[in-house]
């Protein structure tokens, strides 16, 4: 059975939460989804804070990165380097950009960023650098620009994780999960390869190694156990996404409004009267 289109919204921001919560993102980055039904267009999430995603923030915007309905509400600045991405690989079908402190030494440096451990792998065996400086001189160090986002796209070439100088990282995955898992695994190749350089050389794994353990993490079995072990911290911290509730869900309210009774407007808590829609 295809999915639906709300359940994509829903995965995409049960993503978003995720990435917030073990600290790839944080009020920056970004999520998206290409859409199951027609590979001219993706799904991202509105200008707010990936730990804060809800379903509804999700919208849907063609290969140029322009919005499928008109707007009401702001659009991330740096969302062509999810369109130009989905344009330059088709196999692409979920893209995520951050700003790591994990990545950014190596993004400061220019220092080869190499999978180190099993899980690390996952990464891609290369990591490509792209300086912005090499097609477009000075700039704001942003990728605002289709031309922007379509050099970025062709910095990453075939490979699945692209480091951005002085900037971050953005990372392509076949499938929501799977760039999820690349995205966080990537995050502690970055943080353990920074250690490993301060007690001793490192000696990154070779290509058969980085592909054989790569492609091992990518089976059905421990996407699923990572996928649960972190919706489950979500759970823990009360950030789960909350399933909307249908009419018959909601007995109290339906029954009054059946009975076209006044049921009196609920108090707003001091929580609620602060929280930002
Ligand atoms: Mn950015």
């Amino acid at each position: 059975m295809p999915i639906s289109l709300d359940d994509v919204r829903r995965q995409l921001a049960i993503a978003n939460r995720i990435l917030g919560n073990e600290g790839v993102i944080d009020a920056f980055g970004h999520a998206s989804v290409r859409h199951p039904g027609n590979p001219n267009r993706y799904f991202l999430a509105r200008s707010r804070s990936p730990l804060f995603v809800e379903p509804a923030d999700i919208l849907e915007f063609d290969l140029d990165s322009e919005p499928v309905r008109p707007l009401t509400v702001q659009p991330y600045g740096e969302r062509v380097i999810h369109g130009e991405i989905y344009k330059a690989r088709p196999d692409v079908n979920a893209v995520v950009h951050h700003h790591s402190g994990a990545v950014l030494p190596f993004c400061m440096t220019g220092v080869p960023l190499v999978p180190l451990f099993h899980l690390g792998a996952t990464m891609g065996g290369t990591v490509p650098f792209w300086d912005q400086r090499d097609d477009f001189g000075d700039t704001n160090l942003l990728v605002i620009k289709p031309e922007e986002g379509a050099s970025l796209a062709r910095a990453l070439g075939n490979n699945w994780t692209v480091l951005m100088r002085r900037h971050g990282a953005t990372i392509a995955g076949t499938t929501l999960q799977e760039v999820v898992f690349r995205s966080i695994n990537g995050c502690l190749n970055a943080e353990y390869q920074l250690r490993a350089m301060a007690i001793g050389t490192i000696g990154p794994l070779n290509a058969a190694e980085a592909h054989d353990a790569g492609a091992y993490n990518l089976q059905s079995r421990p996407m699923a156990r990572a996928w649960e072990y972190w919706t489950l911290r979500l759970g823990e911290r009360g950030i789960f996404p909350a399933r909307k509730k249908t009419a018959a869900q909601r007995p109290a309210r339906a029954a009054a409004s059946r009975a076209k009774t006044k049921v009196a407007p609920r108090k707003k808590t001091a929580a609620k009267r602060g929280r930002k829609r």
